[in-house]
Parts: C-alpha cells; sequence; structure tokens
C-alpha cells in the first residue's frame, strides 16, 4: 500500500528543495517526490509543509527513576505530537546512564514503544558527580551507539577532569556537551540576576556563570580538538564565545530553547513555579541576542530541554520548585509563531534548526531528509493554524509548562515514523506501515 501527501509545500533544507510536490511513501521509504503523483491511499496536504521529522538534541525522559513523571512511552508520544522523528535522551536519569547497560535498557525502551527514534545520551562522569569518567567507551559500543555525551543538570566543574574527558572522547569523535554553570556563582539563584531579580528579592543566576564555562569549554575544545555542543544557550556572551569559537573553526556547535526565545524574566514577575528553568529566562538583551545567533547561523538547533515534573513538585514556593518545563509539543508552533511568522527565519532555516541539523550532528541516518529512497521520517505541518496551549490534551505525563493558554500558530498534523503514520489530524495513530 503506498500513500502520496498531495499537493504540500515540501521543504527540506538538505536538499535545499522548498516547492509544492506530492511526496509518495512506500514500504517505509521516500519512493518519489514530484507532480501528479499517485498512490493506493491520499492524504491532502495542499496548504501545509511537508518536512522530515524533527529531531530534538535535549530531552529528559525521567526513566528509569521517575515513571510518575514521564517514561519513554509518553516522551515519545508527545514527541511524536510535536512532529518529532528521533529524541536524544538525557541521561541524568535514576540510575545516571553512565554505563552500557542504562543506555542499552532507554534504546531497548524506545524502539519498543516504536513512535520515534530513541537516541541515548550518555554521562560524562559516573553518577554525574564530575569526579570519575562513566563508561563512555563501553556506552560508545554498545547497541545504543552513544555519540553525545553530558553531565546535563550540571555542568562539568574541574576544568582537568573536562579536559581528559575530551581528549578520550577524540578517540571515536564523541561529542562534549556541556551544561554551562559554574556552581560558584549560580549557587542557589533562582531566576537570571539582573533588575529584576533585585525588585522581587530572588537570588540571581548571573550570565557570567554560563559564559565562563562556555569560555573554558571552547578553549579546551581549541586545545584537544574535541568537538563540543553547548546546551541550551541562554545569554549574549555565550551566543558571542559561540560566534568567535565558529570563525575560529572549531568544532563548536550550540542549541537553544524555545523558553529562551519567547519569554524573558518577567515570566517570574508573579513568582510563577513554572517559569523557573535552568538556565533561567534572561532578559530582553540576552533573549534578543539568542534570536540573532538563530537567524545568523551561531546557533545550530533548536532544542526542547523538554524537563516534565510532579505537580506537587512543581506546585512549591520558587525556591523548592524544581527547574525545568514542557517542551516537545510546543516547540513547532512556539518557532513558527516567535520567530517564522515575525520575520525573524525563514520557514527553511525553522526546519534546519528543528531537523536538519540535529540530524547531522548526532550523525543519525535516515534522519533530517527528505530523499527520494530515504527512510520515511516526516512531520506535516500548518504553519497557519491557529491553536490554544491546553496541557490537560498533551500525551506527556507531566503539565509543567508555562504556555498554558497561550495562542499559537503552527500545528502538526500529521508525523510518519520509518513509513508508520503515528500522528493524524493531530492525534495519535499507530499506523499499519504504509
Ligand atoms: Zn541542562
Amino acid at each position: 500500500m503506498s500513500l502520496v501527501l498531495k499537493g504540500g509545500r515540501v521543504v527540506d533544507p538538505a536538499s535545499q528543495r522548498d516547492e509544492v510536490a506530492d511526496v509518495v511513501i512506500d514500504e517505509g521509504r521516500i519512493a518519489e517526490i514530484g507532480k501528479d503523483l499517485k498512490g493506493d491511499d491520499t492524504l491532502d496536504a495542499t496548504g501545509a509543509v511537508v518536512a522530515p521529522g524533527f529531531v530534538d538534541m535535549h530531552t529528559h525522559v525521567r526513566e528509569p527513576g521517575r515513571e510518575d513523571e514521564e517514561t519513554i512511552a509518553s516522551a515519545s508520544a508527545a514527541a511524536a505530537k510535536g512532529g518529532y522523528t528521533a529524541i536524544c535522551t538525557m541521561p541524568n536519569t535514576d540510575p545516571v546512564a553512565d554505563s552500557a547497560s542504562v543506555v542499552e535498557t532507554v534504546w531497548a525502551l524506545g524502539r519498543e514503544a516504536g513512535l520515534v527514534q530513541v537516541v541515548p545520551a550518555g554521562a560524562l562522569s559516573k553518577n554525574l558527580e564530575g569526579l570519575k569518567m562513566a563508561d563512555i567507551g563501553e556506552m560508545a559500543r554498545s547497541a545504543a551507539r552513544v555519540r553525545l555525551f553530558t553531565d546535563d543538570g550540571r555542568g562539568v566543574q574541574d576544568a582537568l577532569f573536562a579536559r581528559r574527558t575530551m581528549e578520550y572522547l577524540l578517540a571515536f569523535d564523541g561529542i562534549y556537551a556541556e551544561h554551562c554553570e559554574v556552581d560558584a556563582l549560580a549557587a542557589d539563584g533562582q531566576m537570571h540576576e539582573g533588575e529584576l531579580s533585585a525588585k522581587l528579592g530572588l537570588r540571581g543566576i548571573p550570565a557570567e556563570a554560563e559564559e565562563l564555562m562556555a569560555a573554558r569549554d571552547v578553549a579546551l575544545a581549541k586545545l584537544t580538538g574535541c568537538r563540543l555542543h553547548l546546551l541550551h544557550i541562554s545569554t549574549a556572551g555565550t551566543v558571542d564565545i559561540v560566534r568567535r569559537a565558529k570563525a575560529e573553526g572549531l568544532r563548536v556547535t550550540a542549541e537553544a530553547t524555545p523558553h529562551h526565545f519567547t519569554l524573558t524574566d518577567a515570566a517570574l514577575e508573579s513568582y510563577d513555579p513554572m517559569a523557573k528553568v535552568n538556565p533561567p529566562l534572561r532578559d530582553d538583551t540576552h533573549r534578543e541576542a539568542v534570536i540573532e545567533g538563530l537567524a545568523d547561523g551561531t546557533i545550530d538547533a533548536i532544542a526542547t530541554d523538554h524537563a516534565p515534573h510532579a505537580q506537587e513538585e512543581k506546585d512549591q514556593e520558587l525556591m523548592f520548585c524544581p527547574p525545568g518545563m514542557l517542551g516537545l509539543e510546543t516547540a513547532l508552533a512556539l518557532t513558527v509563531t516567535e520567530l517564522v511568522h515575525t520575520g525573524r527565519i525563514t520557514l527553511s532555516r525553522a526546519i534546519e534548526l528543528l531537523s536538519t541539523t540535529p540530524a547531522r550532528l548526532l550523525g543519525l541516518e535516515g534522519q533530517g531528509a527528505l530523499e527520494v529512497g530515504g527512510v520515511a521520517n516526516l512531520c506535516v505541518f500548518d504553519p497557519a493554524a491557529e491553536w490554544t496551549v491546553d496541557p490537560a490534551a498533551f500525551s506527556s505525563k507531566s503539565r509543567n509548562t508555562p504556555f498554558a493558554g497561550r495562542a499559537v500558530k503552527g500545528k502538526v498534523l500529521h508525523a510518519f515514523f520509518i513509513g508508520r503514520q503515528t500522528v493524524r489530524d493531530g492525534e495519535l495513530v499507530i499506523g499499519e506501515l504504509v
């Protein structure tokens, strides 16, 4: 049974394709792209965009350990609904993904869920303690074939540990990914350090807590030759550090989250625990710099930092609630609403940031491109469709989003993972192989 997606705007930055065309999916692959194509079945895509499935470089799935907040299956469902066909899972689970057995478990549970490709990241250090190296080689050689390593949730504080780990990663071209945060400067901070934190009487996290570590890591990447990826960058200074590193030809990449280009620290004016996140929402100058970085190619990827939390934990005073917010089911809409409809980036650049580049950085075959003969991992979305964010409708097991009730544009209509339809008319389906 072949399926033809009829009359959509096919946008694939990898092949620089941007044209109205039909796409035929057959036996899990893209059989044809062109005009007036036929198939056994037809799905009308008129007015919609047909794009390669999105690839999230930064997802917290909470399994193993906190299955009450999210599981690999529920995160996969949320991802599929958000237009994703691959997610890279962060290792700060319980137990920590610092060994071959844990990353293989995550990878296998992802295959079992079967809605998106689950790509486990491994820890840099044992138990994320920043002291002893995790079983990096074993994780790289495991069935999960880990390529990206990070202690995300905290930064590596010891520069010598960072250097030695980068040297070790060089052997198999692994990516050293940093959550840039100098603990001594960030300690007990609740929000961005600035005028507003002073006014609200909350302890701030200065931009420099991020920038010092970003600068250190770039220096070490230059010293060692290791690939460096900076997670969720949030300050003007960090954007500048990445821009200069790229100009120097270093193998340095960076991601930014939808919340950092959408919101500012003003979201904390009412002490809203949903707006607490790490790194914190910054002021407008920083937000603008992040958008500029996304537009000019300095920042390589939009990553969600999808961080589910139990309601009772999030519903605490700012001081006590854990940082983090959901992202998978709102990322496309926030990108389209905040960046594309405002004219800051093109639709093609948005897809490059959401799919093409993250797929390439993670080395994922069959992801991030629409090519004849290639695996049918794709999504269809309506960039003009308006909707209101309703956490109750999320497939995630958690509800912590600061975007509840927000009117947005850009809605995922359909998604296909290895030729199987996972989302139809915005609803999760487990389709037969096309
Ligand atoms: Zn982080």
